[in-house]
């Protein structure tokens, strides 16, 4: 491992515990990362002893700050572009009540056996008589090889310790598509339960990790299959199944929804544009209705399911700003560009769409784009094209109108002048009627044809100028 170790801070560490007569191992993550080409920035550094005084050797040596987390017996360094941090190797145990444990001064094997798995219990050394030998006493590197996420620990006691792990475990096998162990997949449906005494921001944490990883439904699969969604994250879970009226099925909801994920992740590593694929369909189990001779439909799922989008935020812990304005925005419009895409596209329809959507038009058509899931090959093949001609005619309409982030060419407060009115009914109902006409192109998109169709409409409330 030694020509693995190129960059120069390791010598340097090495010197450090050279001189300090201390043990010293790179550990965790970095070393995992090392194995899969991830190049990595931060580098945990595990010391046989007290690892704030090594951390203090070290910064010294670098002429650099130190922060210093007393509590928790580590430091941390920053050293060009890299995150040291550094810690006493421990032996821990727990309790049932709680994540955190009682902690002692442990060997180095101690330390790799409270990691959460095998691929990252992984040390390299740093010390002069085995510089950059591995050591791996629970077979890390050959489940990198089997592309497994496995726990040093039975896995049962592993995750009862501390529930987070079993996030962490579906979080890491999306990230780098390995499988779970088969044991550790049955203690997490086993200690499902326990993810009760877990912070909702941690859970979050994890979720948002594996939403944005390559493939999805790698983390989504096995957050159902172990039971885990239900209790995360119900309302998701609640999109899975299939029923079956007169012999006619529907498509199964779950399934979908991953499709819809993963295609989009093939297209953008925004977050909440991820969220909004998750989130698109989530109030079809409310809408189902299956009528007779016509099948089942889902009446306004779309406008079902924006209103439930700032209650899942909350619940979730996600952020009640404009990020979730944002998903809900395109979860409310999802279907717009596919009706376009079925019908006649007329450029007052495009108009509206452009003016709903605004900055976020984009976004939507790539939601859209995603949506399409089919297994036909005509229809694919269909779609594709009419969403190219939507996605054409939205260009020339908004070339020519300019109607994303438009605001018609007169306010209300213009209308109230013009009038000499007080805030009223009446202003509202001129006020639409001005953009309902220009978005349906019955007036040009100017000031003066709004003036004359702005008059027009006020003689039918009987309104003057002002003199
Ligand atoms: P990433 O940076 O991608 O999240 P990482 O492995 O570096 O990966 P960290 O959360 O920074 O993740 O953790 C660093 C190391 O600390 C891990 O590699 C693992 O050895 C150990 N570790 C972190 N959290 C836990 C935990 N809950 N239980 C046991 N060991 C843990």
């Amino acid at each position: 491992m030694k020509e693995q170790l190129n960059h120069p801070v390791f010598k340097m560490l090495a010197a450090v515990a050279a001189q300090n007569n201390s043990e010293a191992y790179v550990i965790g993550g970095y070393v995992r990362d090392l194995f899969l080409h991830r190049p990595s920035k931060d580098i945990d550094i595990v010391v046989l002893g007290n690892g704030i005084e090594f951390a203090e050797a070290v910064g010294k040596q670098l002429k650099t700050k130190v922060a210093v987390f007393k509590n928790f017996g580590t430091a941390m360094l920053k050293y060009k572009d890299l995150e040291i941090e550094f810690v006493g190797a421990r032996k821990e145990s727990y309790r049932a009540d709680s994540r955190k444990p009682i902690v002692e001064n442990g060997t180095i094997k101690d330390d790799q056996l409270r990691r959460d798995f095998t691929i990252n219990a992984l040390a390299i050394s740093l010390n002069e008589a085995n510089y950059g030998a591995l050591v791996d006493p629970f077979g890390g590197v050959a489940d990198l090889d089997e592309r497994l996420i496995k726990t040093p620990l039975d896995p049962e006691i592993t995750f009862s310790d501390d529930p987070l792990r079993m996030m962490r475990a579906i979080r890491f096998a999306s990230q780098l598509n390995f499988n779970i162990d088969e044991a550790a997949l049955k203690a997490i449906s086993k200690q499902k339960d326990r993810v009760a005494i877990l912070s909702k921001e941690r859970i979050t944490d994890e979720l948002n990790k594996i939403i944005l990883s390559p493939i999805p439904s790698v983390g989504f699969n096995y957050l159902f299959d172990t039971g885990l969604l239900e209790i995360i994250f119900p309302q998701m879970a609640n999109l899975y199944g299939v029923e079956v009226i007169n012999g006619k099925g529907h498509k199964d909801n779950f399934y979908h929804t991953l499709q819809v994920l993963d295609n989009i992740a093939l297209h953008t590593n925004d977050l909440w544009l991820r969220w909004a694929a998750i989130l698109h369909d989530i109030a079809k189990p409310a809408t189902k209705r299956f009528e007779e001779g016509h099948g089942w439909t889902f009446h306004g799922h779309e406008d079902r399911g924006a209103r439930m989008v700032p209650q899942i935020f909350t619940q979730l812990k996600l952020p009640m700003n404009e990020k979730m304005k944002y998903v809900q925005k395109l979860v409310q419009l999802h279907l717009r560009p596919i009706v376009l895409a079925q019908e006649v596209v007329t450029d007052s329809a495009v108009r509206r769409l452009l003016f709903d959507a605004g900055e976020d038009i984009e976004s939507l058509m790539t939601l859209c784009n995603a949506d399409v899931t089919t297994k036909n090959e005509y229809k694919v093949k269909k779609y594709r094209n009419n969403f190219e001609l939507v996605k054409q005619k939205l260009k020339d309409v908004e070339e020519r109108d300019k109607i994303r982030n438009w605001q018609p060419p007169i306010s209300g407060n213009d209308i109230m002048n013009y009038f000499g009115l007080g805030a009223g009914k009446e202003v509202g109902l001129i006020k639409n009627a001005i953009r309902e006409a220009i978005l349906e192109g019955e007036i040009k998109n100017s000031y003066d044809e709004a003036v004359q169709f702005m008059l027009k409409k006020a003689e039918e409330y009987g309104l003057r100028p002002k003199e």
